[in-house]
This record gives structure tokens, sequence and C-alpha cells, in this order.
């Protein structure tokens, strides 16, 4: 061999999920019995391995909610103000529930126009009226459409109201409701303090997704992006969402642990760090917090990243996951590893699977959905969706999310761009694309679930992504 430079023949190789095949195993069982539950924090269990990132053309309360539904989580994004993005944090956990517990209420001495708006505000079509702690009646949207706006609740209001105790079953409120043609019931204590509120909808809705992803309260898991800069508004998140995450675009930074240690200490939730891309990056990290949930992997490999053209700096996605892993072996530690950007497919899954990773974080996929906030667009005869880096020049100039990306101290770079995504229909569908394809692609590799995909070989497959000469090592 020649005369080379050592530092080159050293260099890792960094591959990327175009560059390997996961290769056939022994199929033990059928596709169908195969599972795909997974964890993705120390402490939450999902249904199905899918996360959807915290970005403005991602996850608002729709795709959060759509996705806990189908047992996956959604990370509401931060690129906007702490009041806007707890009331989508709070949008989720209200979707459903057996008993509502933070209900919205009206008094007696309001008028039936205040209630109707009240109700038009929020979807939805009953309040309870309460006086001094105690339920006093209930007005719906029949005793609105029944009374003129200026009457007083107090006089359209039901006043003998069916309700029900605390230790009430599903099954035992839903007869009540059936026999007495109500779709509310107000739970109330045994001095008629109230409580809480059940409705016939939520019932309904929550024996369609069965398995969905809930609290002990029954109400939808939801994370939520923060910066590690911002305490107070991860306080404030921190009541409300399941678990944070510190969500910066390079977490191996001095100043971004150390704000981070606070955050832990001071939240008491389960924190998520990223993004990370080496083993001395996770290493630094772990070994300097108390506690960490779970671990976002990937730098510079997202479908609308331009990090890597900019700075010639990134970790791609499959070697930080693979990083991860052999960091965590060093540490004898479980923590599960999220591995984040440029997911395109089942296969890019599976493979993320083979080096580690518990569960796959997907911008992309997921901005083509119904539910994505981002707009719909028509070009010629198909429908498209836009999808836009958090460090792009239209995200920043909301401002909210310029700490995620380097200051350089001059002016902004820009990390990210906008693209056009095809519509894909609803997140149900693909939620269910995703399944369908995963659980083969366990099948082939002779797995019966996530965890045992570790044990699949790869092979390295040529394409333009893997040219000549980057194997500088294995050159004979
Ligand atoms: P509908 O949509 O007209 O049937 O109105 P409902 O009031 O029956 O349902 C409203 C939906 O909003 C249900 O899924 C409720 O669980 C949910 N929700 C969340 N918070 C509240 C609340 O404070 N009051 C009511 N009535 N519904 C709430
Ligand atoms: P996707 O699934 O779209 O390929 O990648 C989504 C991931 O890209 C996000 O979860 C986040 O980690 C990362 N990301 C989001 N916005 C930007 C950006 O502007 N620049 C870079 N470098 N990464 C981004």
């Amino acid at each position: 061999m020649g005369s080379y430079n050592k530092k080159m023949l050293d260099a890792a190789v960094a591959f990327n999920f175009d560059d390997l095949i996961v290769l056939p195993g022994l199929a033990q069982v059928e596709p169908k019995d195969i599972s795909i539950g997974t964890r993705f924090t120390k402490n939450i269990a999902l249904g199905v391995p899918f996360v959807s990132s915290p970005m403005d053309t991602v996850t608002e309360s729709a795709m959060a909610i759509a996705l806990a539904r189908r047992g996956g989580v959604g990370v509401i994004h931060r690129n906007c103000s702490l009041e806007e993005e707890l009331n989508m944090v709070r949008a989720v956990k209200r979707a459903e529930s057996f008993i509502i517990r933070n209900v919205i209420l009206i008094s007696r001495n309001s008028t039936v126009g205040e209630a109707s708006t009240i109700m038009l505000e929020n979807h939805i079509s009953g309040l309870p009226v309460v006086e001094a702690g105690k339920l006093v009646g209930i007005l719906t949207s029949r005793d609105v459409r029944a009374n003129d706006p200026v009457n007083r609740v107090e006089q359209a209001m039901t006043k003998d109201v069916i309700t029900a105790h605390e230790d009430v079953t599903e099954t035992e409120a839903i007869n009540l409701m059936r026999s007495n043609r109500i779709e509310k019931l107000p739970v109330v204590g045994s001095d008629g303090t109230f409580r809480g509120l059940i409705t016939y909808k939520d019932i309904i809705t929550r024996g369609k997704y069965q398995h969905a992803l809930r609290d002990k309260d029954g109400r939808l898991v939801v994370a939520a992006a923060v910066s590690p800069f911002d305490l107070e508004r991860a306080k404030a998140l921190s009541k409300d969402a399941d678990a944070l995450i510190v969500d910066v675009a390079h977490f191996h930074n001095s100043a971004v642990i150390a704000a981070t240690k606070k955050i832990i200490k001071e939240t008491g939730r389960e924190i998520i760090i990223g993004n990370l891309g080496t083993k001395k990056g996770v290493l630094d990290s772990v070994s300097a917090l108390d506690s960490v949930a779970a671990l976002r992997m990937g730098i510079g490999s997202g479908s609308i990243c331009i990090t890597t053209e900019v700075t010639r700096a990134g970790s791609p996605t499959l070697f930080a996951v693979s990083q991860a892993a052999d960091a965590l072996e060093e540490l004898g530690s479980d923590i599960p590893i999220i591995a984040d950007g440029g997911i395109k497919n089942s296969g890019d899954i599976a493979l993320a699977f083979v080096f580690g990773a518990s569960s796959v974080m997907m911008g992309q996929v997921f901005a083509g959905c119904e539910e994505s906030p981002s707009p719909k667009t028509r070009i010629e005869d198909k429908y498209y969706k836009v999808h836009r880096g958090m460090g792009s020049a239209a995200a920043r100039a909301k401002r909210a999310i310029v700490d995620r990306y380097a200051d350089s101290g001059g002016k902004n770079i820009e990390e990210g761009i906008e693209i056009l995504v095809p519509f894909r229909g609803r997140v149900d569908d693909a939620v269910d694309e995703l399944v369908g394809g995963l659980r083969a692609a366990i099948g082939y590799a002779g797995a019966t679930d996530i965890r045992e995909m570790r044990n699949a070989s790869v092979a390295l497959v040529r394409t333009p992504a893997h040219k000549d000469g980057i194997r500088l090592k294995g050159n004979k």
C-alpha cells in the first residue's frame, strides 16, 4: 500500500440508509405475529415505533392526536410562543379522556350568547354550570338553540342533571347515557362537588382506538420541544406534556449540557436530549446529566437539511445511531435511541433498528399527511404539502426557533430549506403502510420484534451515496 495520511486511513465509515441492506435470516413467525411495540423513553412504551418531528410543518395538535391514537407519539414544535405551544399540548391532552378533569365551565349568570361563543371556540357542545364548586346544571347546544342569546344561562340550563360518581366504569357510563339519551355525564362527589365530565363521543373514540398511547388518566400521550435555554418554558410545559425534548441541532456543547442539567432538575419530567452524532457526544452528555430519558441521534441527514453543505459537519443518522449504541454499551445503559433525520420508508426504519434504535423520528413522512399543519398546494393534477427545515429562512423568520441553529456571530446562516412533499393522505394510512412494511422487513431478517433486529446482519450496496474511495481502510 502506498503512503497515506493516518487521519484519512483511520477515517470512520459513516454509512447511512441507502448504503446498506439487511440480509435475510431464518424466519420463525408470520409477519402478522411480529411485535412492533417499543420504547420511546425509559418510561413511555410505544405501540408503533414512530415519532413525529418537532417542526412547524409537521407536529401541532392534530398530528400528535392522530399519531398517539395509533400508538406513536408526536413532539409539538417550539417555533411559537410559550402560550401557543402550551395550548397545542393541552389540546392533545383534552382530545379524549374517560373523565375530563380540566372542564370548561359556565356560570349561571352568564348569557346564552356567551355560552354559545365558548362552545364554538372550543368545539364542544355542553357546558356544566358550577357554582361554588358544586354542579347546579348543564347547558348543551340543544338549550342554546332553544333559547334567546340574551337569556341567562340559569333560565336555559337543565337543572335535574344526570350524574355519575368517580368510580363509574365505562360500561356503566355508556348505559347511563344511552338510557337517558344524553351525551354528557358530569361526575360529582357525594356532596355534589363537580369533579369532571364524561362525554359519549370520547367513549366511542376510545373504543375505536384501543391501541392508543394513553397516560394513567386515559389521556393521549404527547411530548414537546424546548430550547435548553428556556427553563421557564420547560417548567410550564412539564405540567402537561408527558416528556420534553431539549431540541438543539448540536447538543454536544458545554452550555447546552449545563442548561439541560437545570431543566432535568427543575421539571421532574422525562427529558430527551439531542441531537447528538458521536459516541463521545453521548458519553459526555449522559455522564454529565442525572437522568436522560432518550437520545435523539443524527445530525445533518434531514430531508430539508443543508447543514452538511454549509458546514461539512454532520453525522448520518444510521452512523449516529450506531455511535449511541456503542456508547451505551460502554456505559452499561439501556437509554432508548431515537433515529432522527432522512427516514423515508419502512426499510430505512428496519435498518435503524439493526443498529440499535428503539424508535424513529420522521419529519418529511408526516409532513405529507393530512394532519400536518403545512399548507396543501396543487401543482398540475397532484397535491403537495410544504415541509421546511427549522433552520430555514422561512422558519427563522418567526424568530422563536432561532436558537436551535448556531448564531455565527455574523449573519445567521441557514441550515434548512423548504421543499414540497407529495400529499399522502391521513396519518392512519401512513402508519398502516409503515407497519406493513416494517413487519415484512423484520420477518425477512428472521427477527420477531424490534429488539431482535439488532442481531440481523447487513451488507454494503454500492449506490451513488457510496463512492469509490470512501473506504480507504478496506482497500487492498
Ligand atoms: P360534539 O363534538 O358536538 O359532540 O361535542 P361534545 O361536547 O360532546 O364533545 C366535545 C369533545 O371535546 C369531546 O371529545 C370532549 O372530550 C372534548 N372536550 C375536551 N374538553 C372538554 C370540556 O371541557 N367540555 C366538553 N364538553 N368537552 C370537552
Ligand atoms: P426528515 O424526516 O424530514 O428527513 O428529517 C427531520 C429532522 O430533520 C428533524 O427531526 C430534525 O432533527 C432535523 N431538522 C429539522 N429542521 C432542520 C434544519 O433546518 N436543518 C437541519 N440540519 N436539520 C433539521
